[in-house]
């Protein structure tokens, strides 16, 4: 069976500073301190690097969901959250995240093995899995954190990353992630 894979969208899947770069002066001046309330903010989000090819690649060997917490203060979030899935991860039901999107603002009470999270939203700290902290020096690029979780599973998805892996063997600081 699978392993269930979390992974969030906001500074993990989403590069929230293309949106906020796009806003315009007036909405950046009347939001300042909450832009995640900014109406359609979301929606001109971009992808992280890499983000898109690796979620292809470990929803083949994952049971892979998307978890995300969405702004209590912002409807348009929610629409434009599952917008921003289906235009970038297919909204069909042969698509890596068909009617995978989760979200919530209780991390912790989804059940898993692992969670890909930069570790801003309530719950994460408490999720009973594995928390796979995004955005930090061990993790900083999804390269990185395919890699790892591909391991995890005793499979690798290609020769050319085996091979990477086989001759750099203090990639993740051994000991440190050794489990
Ligand atoms: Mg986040």
């Amino acid at each position: 069976m699978k392993k269930i894979l979390y992974i969030d969208l906001d500074n993990t899947l989403v590069n929230v500073q293309s949106g906020i770069d796009r806003l315009t002066n007036a909405e950046y001046r009347r939001y300042e301190k909450r832009l995640d309330e900014v109406p359609g903010i979301f929606a001109r989000m971009e992808p992280i690097s890499g983000a898109i090819d690796a979620f292809h690649t470990l929803a083949q060997s994952f049971d892979t969901y998307i978890l995300s917490l969405a702004p209590w203060d912002n409807a348009s979030a929610w629409q434009h959250k599952l917008e921003w899935v289906q235009e970038h991860l297919g909204a069909d039901a042969g698509g890596p995240a068909y009617k995978r999107l989760i979200l919530s603002h209780h991390k912790h009470l989804n059940r898993g093995d692992f969670l890909v999270d930069d570790g801003s939203a309530i719950g994460t700290d408490r999720f009973e899995g594995e928390l796979i902290k995004f955005l930090t020096p061990l993790f900083p690029d999804w390269n990185t954190v395919s890699r790892y979780l591909l391991e995890r599973t005793g499979t690798t998805p290609c020769p050319e990353l085996a091979t990477r892996s086989l001759h750099r063997p203090a990639l993740y600081g051994g000991a440190v992630l050794a489990n």
